[in-house]
């Protein structure tokens, strides 16, 4: 089969690698119909992320169930599913908890041996253990393309929307307008704020956040702290969404919310070069949550929303394109000319 594998910094290449087979009597064989480019993929792509020469890339999938081991119950060849961004056993203290994301055997699709040495996501297949608990079947009515985001930036956004405790009439900064950003600009709204505002600085993305209901603040004209005290009579949102990962995102959170607001913080780290604010977080009364996203509670329920026609992930989607030309696609998602990349095998 074809699959996109890690070679040196810069350097993924599409590769024949051996079809994957079933290993555990839990496992899955899924037949991928689409996968997509994460902004994660982009910090293996740089070197940020420890992972070996010819790993599989890629962690957002969705497909077809081609075989099943015997102990899978749940889900049957033939069925369409979507899959979280990571695996968990289901059996250890979090899992049983509910905290999937802190799983003691937690593995991430397409990230080496590192990470659990699953495969990945950008290619023709993938083995998924303990399939019952690690897939999610697609409701009919619900294509690839508005499934696909459920295993990882849709779940991200929402989780960020969630831990931001919204209530109805408020007002809501989210930071950062790239593909996370956009899910949470989406998500946001579910919990009936009166406005979103959306600052980011590339005009695709500004754009996008527009349409999905956001005011877009342009931070390369205008300071986003003082505009978001603007529409706040000067006090401040009452909750910020970070979804970029720095400390200048953070700190431009906590600058936007008001005096016992909530910053809800997803975007996930890079370039931490400063210190986080904690004084001001301390001396304005704010509540700080961060956390990459305890994806499977959230995945039922976000697939009936996209069913309902509540939630319209694929609209972040500005290119379609094929495997195949997955070198050409990573070339223009790091130099952002694409807002977000799928990929069909
Ligand atoms: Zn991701
Ligand atoms: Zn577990």
């Amino acid at each position: 089969m074809k699959a996109v594998t890690y070679h040196g910094v810069g350097d993924f290449r599409v590769t024949e690698q051996p079809k994957p087979e079933l290993t555990g009597p839990n496992d899955a064989l899924v037949r991928i119909t689409l996968g997509s480019i994460c902004g994660s993929d982009l910090h293996i792509y740089h070197g940020h992320t420890p992972i070996d020469e010819g790993a599989l890339i890629g962690h957002e999938m969705v497909g077809v169930v081609e075989a099943v081991g015997p102990e899978v119950r749940d889900v049957r060849p033939g069925d369409r599913v979507v899959a979280p961004f990571f695996t968990a056993c289901g059996g250890c203290y979090q899992c049983r908890r509910g905290w999937y994301s802190q799983c003691e055997e937690r593995a991430i699709f397409g990230h080496g041996t590192f990470f659990g040495g699953l495969g990945g996501a950008q290619a023709e297949y993938c083995v998924v253990p303990r399939a019952d608990l690690n897939l999610a079947r697609i409701p009919d009515g619900v294509d690839d393309e508005q499934a696909i985001f459920v295993g990882d930036i849709l779940s991200t956004g929402y989780f960020a929307a969630e831990r931001g405790q919204i209530r109805p009439g408020d007002t809501v900064a989210v930071i950062g307008a790239g593909p996370v950003g956009l899910m949470a600009v989406m998500c946001a709204q579910l919990f009936g704020p009166a406005r979103v505002l959306c600052v980011d600085m590339v005009d695709s993305r500004l754009e996008v956040a527009g349409d999905l209901g956001a005011v877009p603040l342009d931070s390369r004209v205008t300071n986003p702290v003082v505009e978001i005290q603007s529409y706040t009579g000067g006090v401040g949102a009452d909750v910020a969404l970070e979804c970029v990962g720095r400390i200048a995102a953070i700190e431009t959170a906590i600058n936007s919310v008001r005096g016992g607001g909530t910053v809800s913080s997803v975007g996930v780290p890079s370039a931490i070069n400063g210190d986080f604010p904690y004084f001001d977080a301390w001396n304005r009364d704010l509540t700080f949550r961060a956390g990459w996203t305890n994806v499977h509670p959230y995945m039922r329920p976000l697939l009936d929303l996209i069913a309902a026609g509540r939630l319209h992930p694929e609209r972040v989607i500005s290119h379609r394109m094929r495997l195949d030309d997955a070198v050409v696609a990573y070339r223009m998602f790091d130099q952002k000319e694409a807002t977000k990349i799928v990929l069909r095998p």
